[in-house]
């Protein structure tokens, strides 16, 4: 870990850079970019913040690790078992409205949760308290083991704030290996990791399994909107199922049990518009192909397994194919905003790879399809993480800008399934993109 004096020079860069970027961009707001800095940084909580009495939702580990360090590396500070999932950065000195981020951990991080004069927890940088913290609200299920002693959250944790169920039921990928692993992807390997640590944490979930865990959530009165069915890629079969029929069985049985009760993703290739539509008529009604980087070139070269199995070309054209099957506004496919500069072969400039970024959203959203993304954590292990820090802060900030500008341009509604937008009501916590919706702009019902 950091020497004090060197994590207080880290601090204090770290405060002028929020300042400089914050006055380059000032029409996104100062919340934003403090998520920001965080997502793509990592923060680190005091042992006694996080004991400060108060029930929380752990950090599920609900797909990738989103650390900044294996957790192995942590084993000195095992309190990093209890971070919440979530914080919530509110009010404070800096006056902020409600943002909600996503914790990733990161014992080097400038960004340190601890408890303020009145006991309750602020997020500061070095000497600087910015704003309080609350931690995310546990879920009135959790706690829960099924039947055969799974605990519930290893079936269905709740993210965004409670708003999201994520139901990773394909803990790994079939892309494996440098070779083939989108290179920025810890799946397998955090899979690896929370086996060696002991924790229930299975390849693949039985669908009654899943079902005994949904009939507990809907008994306990969660207040979940949402859920969203996913996990890695087949690229041969699963269980004797190709990748639709794998993932499609688990919406049907949802579906046939719970018709209707919540708005229905998933998050898997971008499939043949045959398996799309089975997609569609199985009940799901927001269709997640993510094509991760628009740049030709670092998408062959970041997505090696996709490149060579789907290509890019007939990613994007099955992308529009999708919208004639959903519609285009539930045809939200995610990039992992950063990606595009990591050494050694992103662009150079923040400028170019803003260019390249914005292309591909001009390209999607003046065909009515809104691209999310999700702030790039270079997990250790994950190919990529070992050879590059996060993308800048200005990059990060800048991009909020492009993608918030393209999507007003068009006059796209709010992309529906993931809450309220803007500051103070947004719940998504990878990134911002939902903070800086303007107010007004149009929103959609959950499902059409
Ligand atoms: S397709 Fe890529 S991003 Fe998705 S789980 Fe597999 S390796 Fe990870």
């Amino acid at each position: 870990m950091t020497s004090p004096a060197r994590h207080e020079s880290v601090a204090s860069e770290t405060l002028n850079l929020v300042e400089a970027v914050a006055r380059e961009f000032d029409d996104i707001p100062r919340e934003a970019v403090v998520k920001e800095d965080c997502l793509r940084r990592g923060l680190w909580f005091t042992e006694e913040a996080l004991r400060s009495g108060h029930e929380y939702a752990r950090k599920s580990y609900f797909i990738f690790s989103f650390d900044h360090r294996p957790l192995e590396d942590m084993a000195d500070a095992p309190h990093r078992d209890d971070a919440p999932e979530e914080i919530a950065l509110e009010g404070g000195p800096w006056g902020f409205q409600r943002v909600i981020v996503s914790v990733r951990l990161n014992p080097d991080s400038p960004w340190l949760i601890e408890l303020g004069d009145d006991d309750q927890p602020v997020l500061r940088c070095g000497d600087t308290t910015v704003c309080q913290v609350a931690f995310s609200p546990r879920p009135p299920y959790y706690g829960q083991e099924l039947d055969d002693g799974t605990p519930i959250t290893e079936v269905a944790p709740s993210i965004e704030w409670g708003y999201l169920l994520y139901l990773t039921v394909f803990r790994m990928c079939q892309y494996f290996g440098k070779e083939e692993e989108c290179q920025f992807c810890d799946i397998n390997r955090n899979f690896k990791q929370q086996r060696a640590l002991g924790r229930p944490y299975f390849a693949v979930k039985p669908v009654d399994r899943l079902l005994e865990a949904l009939d507990r959530v809907v008994a306990s009165g969660s207040r979940a909107k949402a859920y969203t069915l996913t996990g890695g890629s087949v690229t041969s079969q699963l269980e004797g199922l190709t990748e639709a029929e794998f993932y499609v069985r688990y919406a049907e049985a949802i579906e046939s049990r719970f018709p209707g009760r919540w708005t229905a993703k998933m998050v898997v290739q971008a499939l043949p518009k045959e398996d799309v539509q089975r997609i569609h008529d199985a009940g799901i009604v927001i269709y997640h192909p993510n094509y991760e980087i628009w740049d030709r070139e670092l998408f062959e070269r970041i997505c090696p397994g996709k490149a060579r199995y789907v290509g890019r070309d007939t990613w994007i054209s099955r992308i529009l194919d999708a919208a004639e099957v959903f519609g285009p506004e539930r045809v939200i496919p995610n990039f992992v905003g950063g990606i595009e500069t990591a050494r050694p072969f992103g662009f150079r400039t923040e400028e170019e790879a803003w260019a390249s970024t914005g292309e591909g959203l001009e390209f999607f959203m003046s065909r009515g399809i809104a691209p999310r993304f999700t702030t790039w954590c270079p997990e250790p292990l994950s190919v990529l993480g070992k050879e590059t820090g996060p993308a800048t802060l200005r990059y990060h900030v800048g991009l909020l800008r492009t993608w918030r500008d393209t999507h007003a341009r068009h006059d796209l509604p709010a992309p529906p399934g993931y809450g309220e937008p803007g500051l103070g009501n947004a719940v998504f916590s990878v990134s911002s993109f939902m903070d800086v919706i303007a107010p007004g702009t149009r929103t959609l019902p959950a499902r059409p």
